[in-house]
């Protein structure tokens, strides 16, 4: 159900890397906009950059949006696959004279550099071989190959009103003569972005503000070629918690990492999306809501700062209202890899022991490893403080207890109370000593629980380790 006005989105990284938080955010919102408005999501791998681009970096990159779920509904375009296409703009423009051939060479650009800063001016291109009219351009220097360069407009000023910023405007004088295709004729970087949201019929371009200098060059070119231009926003980049440039400095900053240190793909979209968006004081609110709520206007204009603090907040507040059984799914894997075994106990059981206070999964496979993995014996010095003889007796009296009758944690309690009451102990003096010979820990959730999923021949048998 396409019309002319559908909005069209895209997120065109650079396959040079693992996908940044940056670029993940920026995604974000160009994918949570196309879906607020029923649009469409483009994703487009710019891969020009043969040096740097790698297949692998483009998996990661599908592998972190398929991660946060944002998968796009057309694509993945690959910008080498294209290259027919741009040569064939490439030479419309040059027939129709909004792009002409330079047969400068670079040194010689160099020295025109060289001069204008020479006389205080920006440094740029001298214009040599631009065509104008009555103008007689110098003779073709045989055997040399040319760039193909923009006739850029050279008088007046080209501005839009950007979706983060507000408008934003820059003086034609200071914008070069743009090459857009190298004398190999392989086209340059802003010229294949430029092509390609035109083909791609993209409506509104989010990007990150590194962009802006890019923008007025793009819309110049767009014009020339009679495009439609779509709409610009330009989101300010994400800072570390120290208010510099975000970098591994301030810990992971590859997507995929917060999948391994345990991270909810719905706590990090929430958490992304506010750094930098807000509706109203929400800082808890469903991939729904977003989309539903999503809007150009709550971007912030200024930059955001990583707080992995909140992020741990978010994480624990999606992992608290996670279902039991959802949860296990996700966190057998992580105890299987510490060598525990996930069917060893009732392991949706034990995600509702823990989950309240468990800030990752990686947190919470540690905590069920109490009932996955091997005992663990309490250390000596913890042996010695809470196993005393009296203790010991209360343990024996409780172990007699426990033997017969039902297995529940209301019957544990009732056994529990049932020494205490008899010895005329206090609460503190039987539950410590259980847990420390039990699970070898001095503190753990509610014994009776703790005890209740570890089963009776577990309990009674590391009951009779410390009677010695
Ligand atoms: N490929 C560019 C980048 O990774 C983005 C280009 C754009 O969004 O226009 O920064």
């Amino acid at each position: 159900m396409s019309t002319a006005s559908a909005v069209r989105t895209r997120f065109a990284p650079s396959p040079t890397g693992f996908l940044h938080l940056g670029g993940a955010r920026t995604a974000l919102f160009a994918w949570a906009f196309a879906r607020h408005h029923g649009g469409t999501f483009v994703l487009r791998i710019e891969d020009t950059d043969l040096e740097r681009s790698t297949p692998e970096a483009v998996q990661a990159i599908l592998d972190s949006m398929q991660w946060l779920g944002m998968q796009p509904d057309e694509g993945p375009f690959y910008q080498m696959q294209r290259m027919d296409r741009y040569r064939e703009v490439v030479a419309q423009m040059l027939e129709a004279g909004t792009a002409y051939y330079c047969y400068s060479t670079p040194e010689e650009v160099e020295a025109m550099r060289e001069a204008a800063r020479a006389r205080g001016e920006k440094p740029r291109y001298d214009g040599t071989w631009r065509p104008e009219p009555g103008k007689t351009l110098p003779p073709v220097p045989e055997g040399r190959k040319p760039v193909v360069r923009f006739k850029s407009p050279q008088e007046g000023a080209t501005g839009w009103d950007d979706m983060v910023k507000g408008p934003i405007s820059f003086d034609n004088s200071e914008l070069d003569d743009l090459v857009i295709a190298r004398p190999d004729g392989t086209p340059t970087y802003n010229f294949c972005v430029v092509v390609d949201d035109w083909d791609m019929r993209i409506t509104h371009v989010l990007r990150g503000d590194d962009h802006v200098n890019n923008t007025p060059r793009q819309i110049n070119i767009l014009r020339a070629l009679g495009a439609e231009l779509p709409r610009y926003g330009h989101v300010p980049m994400i800072l570390g918690p120290d208010g510099e440039k975000l970098s591994k400095r301030h810990g992971a900053v590859n997507v995929m990492e917060y999948d391994k240190q345990g991270y909810l793909p719905e706590a990090m979209v929430n958490y992304l999306a506010r750094l930098g968006w807000s509706h109203g004081d929400d800082e808890l609110f469903t991939r729904e809501q977003l989309v539903q709520w999503f809007d150009t206007r709550h971007l912030s204009r200024s930059a955001s700062q990583w707080d992995p603090k909140k992020l741990n907040w978010v994480n624990a507040h999606y992992i608290k209202q996670a279902d039991d059984a959802w949860l296990a799914e996700r966190v057998a894997p992580r105890i299987a890899q510490r060598g525990g075994n996930p069917q060893a106990a009732d392991l949706p059981a034990v995600m509702g022991l823990f989950k309240d206070r468990a800030e990752t999964l990686e947190q919470l496979a540690e905590n069920a490893m109490l009932f996955c993995g091997p005992h663990r014996a309490a250390a000596p010095e913890l042996a010695a403080q809470h196993l005393t003889e009296p203790a010991r007796a209360a343990l024996a009296d409780f172990a007699q207890r426990a033997a017969r009758g039902e297995w529940t944690r209301e019957a544990l309690s009732a056994h529990i109370k049932a020494v205490l009451a008899e010895r005329g102990m206090k609460m503190p003096q039987l539950a410590i000593p259980l847990r420390v010979a039990v699970t070898g820990q001095a503190q753990t959730p509610a014994i009776d629980a703790v005890l209740a999923l570890l089963g009776r021949d577990t309990v009674l048998e590391r009951l009779a380790l410390v009677q010695g």
